[in-house]
């Protein structure tokens, strides 16, 4: 991409109604545009993260077996009535609007009542169990409080995964293995040495859900973490009794704040008895479904990652979910010879399947150097009229700052990036 087909530009401050650095800086950057509190569109660099992002999860998801789908954002009154989750006492951030026709409908706050419904219409004996599904959607949720920028949107991007079994040791199996997958997403993301497994509340079925919490002071949330059996217990559920339960000891265990960038729960059949969801055993007696759901923040996990990977210059992405994976920048000389060479080192990069940013817009080196730090893409290759008249570029690392000259030899710097 040439970044002077970006209609979006990055901005020399940040933006001043915004509290957290996440949202703060991908303003900054051109990464996301606010449409108001907890609502933000995704720019093109940003879209590039989304993807990378959703990639890994998605190959992870598949690793399972489960298959994609996409469900609907409108969701039907009379479905959420059977578990009684429509009721505003019970479920207290529903957006909800009137037909013209009359009646009410929602958008979704998450799909398990949906998705429910809709294998009950499949699923029928235990011939087609176990199955698991999994989309990325996006959520609405009426949150009270959004001044954690897309770490908690009001519309946000989830990937939510359901399984089916039929039996308790089917279901088992499989949560253990969605749990392995996620530590690998989180571990591919660059988040792996600092993301933990940690009891919580929630458990609609088993005492507790597992929730993915990230140490960052951007979190919103608290754990108690010990380090050696990598194992926290959320301090909302902290008790002796839970302490002694889980083996994690308060008095020794850090206090950590966190962000939750995903949980796995263990549903049993709170879903599948209200709405019908059964199958028939081999000898034809007929059971409801056991269920898991297992949810990831999209946007949340982008946010998490900009906060962590940043430095006072801006954001330092990981190379796994960069928007690019290098940043070609052309210095200015009056006869256009070095955008000519850059254009060519450009063409020759994508052929050889490398992403590249080209910096080709006229303006200031030190501006180029400034939006470079600001939009954190792993390595920069700058070509200036001196090194050319060397048959030189300068590559640059963002995240340790070391610099390199390279011979203008596209075998070179695609060695350079891929071994
Ligand atoms: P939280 O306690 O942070 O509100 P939650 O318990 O409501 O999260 P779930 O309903 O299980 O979360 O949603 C699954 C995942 O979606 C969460 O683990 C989190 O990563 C993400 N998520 C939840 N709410 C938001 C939000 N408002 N904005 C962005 N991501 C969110
Ligand atoms: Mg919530």
């Amino acid at each position: 991409m040439k970044q002077s087909t970006l209609p979006f530009k990055t901005r020399k401050d940040a933006p001043k109604d915004e509290v957290s650095l996440n949202a703060r800086l991908l303003i900054q950057a051109g990464f996301i545009h606010k449409e108001m509190a907890g609502v933000y569109s995704i720019l093109p660099l940003g879209l590039r993260v989304i993807e990378k992002i959703k990639a890994i999860v998605r190959e992870e998801m598949e690793s399972l077996g489960a298959a994609e789908l996409s469900m609907s954002a409108f969701q039907e009154k009379a479905i959420w009535e059977k578990t009684g989750r429509w009721d505003d006492a019970v479920v207290d951030n529903w957006f909800k609007t009137t037909l013209k026709s009359g009646g009410e409908l929602g958008l979704g706050i998450t799909h398990e009542e949906p998705i429910t419904n809709m294998l009950a219409e499949h699923v029928s004996s235990y011939k087609d169990l176990p199955v698991a599904v999994f989309q990325f959607q996006t959520k609405f949720r009426n949150e009270l409080r959004a001044k954690s920028g897309i770490m908690r949107g009001r519309e946000f991007l989830m990937k939510d995964l359901y399984s089916f079994s039929a039996t308790d040791e089917e279901h088992a199996a499989f949560y253990n293995r969605a749990k392995d997958a996620y530590m690998r997403i989180f571990q591919r993301v660059g988040l792996g040495d600092i993301t933990f497994p940690t009891y919580a509340t929630g458990g609609i079925f088993s005492q507790f859900s597992l929730e993915f919490q990230t140490i960052t002071d951007a979190g919103e949330d608290v754990i108690y973490l010990d380090r050696k059996s990598k194992l926290a217990i959320n301090k909302e559920i902290m008790s002796d009794d839970i302490s002694n339960e889980i083996g994690v000891d308060k008095a020794t265990a850090e206090e950590l704040k966190t962000v939750e960038v995903g949980n796995i729960f263990n549903l049993g059949t709170k879903f599948s008895e209200p709405l019908g969801l059964t199958f028939k055993d081999e000898k034809g007696d007929r059971y409801p479904v056991i269920m898991g759901s297992y949810g990831i923040g999209i946007g949340r996990l982008m946010g998490t990652i900009a906060e962590v990977f940043s430095d006072e210059k801006g954001l330092v992405w990981p190379k796994s979910v960069a928007p690019f994976e290098v940043h070609l920048i052309a210095l200015n000389d009056a006869e256009g010879k070095v955008l000519a060479e850059a254009e060519n080192i450009y063409q020759l990069l994508r052929t050889a399947g490398i992403e590249v940013l080209l910096d080709d817009r006229h303006v200031s080196a030190g501006a180029k150097f400034a939006d470079a730090d600001l939009i954190g893409i792993p390595m920069r290759i700058v070509v200036g009229s001196k090194g050319l008249a060397d048959g030189t570029v300068e590559i640059t690392d963002r995240h340790t700052g070391e610099v390199k000259t390279l011979a203008i030899s596209v075998p070179d710097i695609v060695t350079h990036f891929h071994g």
